[in-house]
């Protein structure tokens, strides 16, 4: 399944570019290329329900909603 036209808005916290990761065929992540911040894993337990999670994840990040890896944040 493409998942292709599933647009990333650039990191919230730094500008850089966002990468969306598949975790092992069962969940989604968007984590930024340059600073490491990511959303909340997007999890599916059904072939069909991939690509929702796939959009769950991408929306989550477009909103801003991540977490930094910056120690005392
Ligand atoms: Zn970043």
């Amino acid at each position: 399944m493409d998942l292709s036209d599933i647009s990333l808005q650039d990191c919230p916290i730094c500008g850089g570019a966002a990468a969306m990761f598949e975790e092992g065929g069962w969940a989604f992540t968007i984590q930024c290329c340059d600073c490491g911040a990511q959303t909340a894993i997007a999890t599916y337990s059904k072939p069909e329900d991939r690509r929702k999670a796939a959009e769950s994840a991408a929306y989550t990040w477009n909103l801003g909603k991540v977490t930094s890896p910056s120690p005392g944040e």
